[in-house]
């Protein structure tokens, strides 16, 4: 997959080059580069904002820096991905589509945000999603990206050592992973639930999917939502 993250702060995307996703870029599975849009500026003060039509508080990026980057680094299979705080939330669903693509562009505002000529514009020649982590507002959409790489190069193919990792995590499967639990098996007086060290995989199966319910309806109702009325049982719990 090829990565182009756009950014008046390039310094801001430097774990990008940490971890596993370091690891991904280093062995090839994931082709990453961080441009900086001043680059695309032609003035002496190389200015990529201006005051905003109709008046309020701050500055808007100018349309034209964006517009020559775009020129420069996209073409008609290029997904382009915007960071704001209006865009659709960002999803594990969403993740999984994105890691299919074979070019992701970021565009990340500051600011007040861009002018929208310029994700109307590239709408007519790419794919544009506007993404939003959540509903809060940040100084830019750096962290923004930071966050869906994370996301998104966990699921290519060859990232994580142990790609039944991805199987039942949280938000896979539309509920909560069941709490983990390692050595020793008492910590200051806690002790692992039995049926984990009792070897039955049945049980141990059986206890984690109940406890993944059970905890995503004490934390997430909300994802099981589509459960109502259908009768479905949850032990211990009222769905
Ligand atoms: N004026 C904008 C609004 O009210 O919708 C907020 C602009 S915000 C200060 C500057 C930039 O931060 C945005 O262009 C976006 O790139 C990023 N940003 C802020 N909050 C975000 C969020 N919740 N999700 C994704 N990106 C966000």
């Amino acid at each position: 997959m090829r990565v182009d993250v756009v950014t008046i702060f390039p310094e801001y995307l430097a774990p990008l080059d940490l971890s596993l996703i370091g690891k991904a870029r280093r062995t090839g599975i994931l082709e990453l580069a961080v441009h900086d849009l001043r680059t695309w500026t032609h003035d002496v003060h190389r200015t990529v904002d201006d005051t905003p039509y109709g008046g309020g508080p701050g500055m808007v990026m100018r349309p034209e820096p964006w517009g020559q980057c775009f020129d420069d680094l996209a073409s008609p299979s290029t997904h382009l991905v915007v960071p704001t705080p209006a865009g659709a939330p960002f999803t594990q669903d969403l993740a999984r589509a994105f890691s299919s693509d074979p070019h992701l562009l970021f565009a990340c505002g500051r600011y007040e945000g861009i002018d929208q000529r310029v994700i109307d514009h590239a709408a007519t020649r790419m794919r544009v999603s506007e993404v939003s982590l959540g509903d809060y507002v940040l100084f830019g959409g750096e962290v923004a990206v930071l966050v869906v790489m994370e996301a998104v190069t966990r699921l290519l193919p060859g990232v994580l050592g142990n790609a039944d990792s991805l199987v039942e995590e949280s938000h896979s499967a539309g509920v909560l992973e069941a709490p983990m639990y390692t050595k020793p098996p008492t910590w200051r007086g806690l002790d692992v639930p039995e049926v984990l060290r009792s070897g039955d995989h049945g049980k141990i199966a059986r206890w984690r999917r109940e406890e993944g319910l059970r905890r995503t309806a004490a934390q997430r109702p909300d994802l099981l939502s589509h459960l109502e009325g259908t009768g479905f049982q949850i032990p211990g719990v009222d769905v």
